[in-house]
């Protein structure tokens, strides 16, 4: 039968345990003790400390599956790879191995264990950076140029943007591109914003080309390894820390790690050879339940579709993690994934409360590898659908008030209204006004923000009164 996404990230975990991993739980949505961020959207955020020098109490070869979420993706959401909540798999040395080690490793598992083709496997390393005297990672292309050799398909490196990467692109030869920043790894920012003592280093990205997946020339006259068209679709990438920033440069680190992700959803839709990972096990169910309850074809109804099942499997998952929808931080993204994810099914006809008959389908997927999500299922419906049943009662209020503002077009002060009072938030309105042509006056979020902030002043005094 066909290879599931369940299959692939055993397969994975499997084989890196083989190779002496320690395979280690996944970390929850929420991280504990970090401030700083909102949600866990890599497997290497909880690893972080130790990539940065703290012993691991596994050791120094793990491996895991990492549920993530990317609010910064939301918009992206609809396209035919990026999804809010994901797993990524991941392996990571500190201090065991490097380059020689990772990129045959990781290789294998793709064309061994995976069975993708060698031949649609394109990648991209680090092009260096004179500047501050970080060279060309030759390294991590000339490992990739004699694996590509091995397997007899034909290679050839470029640098990225050149004009002979263009003429190159869309021939097989356009193996290996080097590119700067984009290849670059450090916390934040570039080489020249890191503080002194930060560690950073190249990166090497894995795509896989789907040459049946047209370029859109409205992402550039070339398409390449980066392109945004998506008939190249990023499987994952090994970072390799080696460099650490010094008053007059870099230098190398006495102890390298390496850290690889590979997004679990990508590569199982690779070995179906879809360039559309709604059509992997972890989705399709999904997309299928809705199809049944709407009567309206996925092929119809593709972008609505892809972000009812994907933001109602984010919102599960959040719950499952101990999230509420609330007015502020991860319950306000939990409150907005919901929203819109009504939103988006109203699109499809489904105006009466529904995620009692999806819930129970992203439960029966996840049963066997997440056991948690089916052990919670009835808090996690209850704790949706109480959520569902409040904004759908105020959505037609909402849209219709929206739609009272057509002939004039809405301020910052219209769109406080209506998330004040109609529970619209206000990312969700401004979407819903620029997808009905409702004009948005241009200082729309200073005159929000302002709104905003006197209401703030006012319930503040009355805390004061009431103090
Ligand atoms: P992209 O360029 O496609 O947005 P990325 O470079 O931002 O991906 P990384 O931060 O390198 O992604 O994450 C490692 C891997 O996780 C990616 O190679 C990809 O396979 C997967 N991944 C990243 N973002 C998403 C997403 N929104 N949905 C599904 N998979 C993702
Ligand atoms: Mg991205
Ligand atoms: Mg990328
Ligand atoms: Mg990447």
């Amino acid at each position: 039968g066909r290879v599931t996404a369940d299959e692939i990230r055993q397969a994975f975990l499997e084989f890196m345990a083989e190779r002496g991993h320690v395979i280690i739980p996944r970390s929850p949505l929420i991280p504990h003790d970090d401030p700083t961020t909102l949600f866990t959207g890599s497997g290497m955020q909880p690893l972080l400390p130790y990539l940065l020098g703290a012993a691991h109490p596994a050791g120094g070869r793990l491996a895991d599956s990492q549920t993530c979420l990317r609010v910064q993706d939301i918009e992206e959401v609809g396209d035919n790879r990026h999804t809010t909540f994901f797993e990524m798999l991941g392996n990571w040395s500190l201090g065991e191995y490097f380059k020689e080690e990772q990129i045959p490793q990781i290789w294998t598992f793709l064309t061994e264990k995976v069975g993708l083709d060698p031949d649609r496997i394109y990648v991209s390393c680090f092009s260096g950076d004179p500047a501050h005297g970080i060279p060309k990672d030759e390294e991590a292309a000339g490992i990739w140029t004699r694996l590509f050799t091995a397997a007899g398909v034909s290679t050839g490196t470029f640098d990225a943007g050149t004009e002979e990467h263009a003429a190159a692109v869309g021939t097989d030869g356009a193996r290996i591109a080097f590119y700067g920043k984009k290849n670059w790894w450090c916390r934040g920012g570039s080489a020249a914003d890191m503080p002194i003592g930060e560690p950073g280093g190249p990166d090497s990205e894995i795509f896989y080309l789907f040459p049946d997946v047209e370029h859109d020339p409205a992402y550039g006259a070339n398409c390449h390894q980066n392109c945004d068209c998506g008939r190249f679709i990023e499987l994952g990438n090994s970072v390799f820390m080696e460099y650490r920033k010094t008053e007059t440069g870099f230098e190398e680190l006495p102890r390298r790690n390496v850290d690889y992700g590979g997004g679990l959803a990508r590569i199982a839709a690779a070995a179906m050879d879809s360039p559309d990972v709604f059509r992997i096990t972890l989705l399709w169910p999904i997309v299928e339940r809705l199809q049944e309850l709407s009567g309206r074809s996925y092929d119809d109804e593709t972008r609505a579709m892809r972000v009812v099942a994907d933001h109602l499997r984010g919102a599960v998952f959040l719950a499952v993690d101990g999230v509420q929808p609330s007015n502020k931080a991860q319950g306000y993204v939990m409150r907005r994934l919901i929203r819109r994810a009504i939103r988006f099914a109203f699109d499809l006809g489904l105006e009466e409360n529904f995620f009692a008959e999806v819930v129970p389908t992203i439960s029966r997927i996840y049963e066997a590898h997440y056991p948690e999500v089916a052990d919670h299922s009835e808090y996690v419906l209850r704790v949706l659908a109480k959520e569902e049943q409040a904004f759908r009662r105020t959505l037609r209020k909402g849209l219709k008030q929206l739609n009272a503002y057509r002939a004039t077009g809405v301020t910052g002060r219209e769109l406080f209204l209506l998330s004040d009072t109609f529970g619209f938030p206000v990312e969700l309105s401004t979407e819903e006004a620029r997808r009905q042509g409702i004009e948005l006056s241009a200082d729309w979020r200073a005159e929000f923000d302002e709104q905003l902030d006197a209401q703030r002043r006012r319930s503040q005094r009355t805390t004061t009164l009431h103090v």
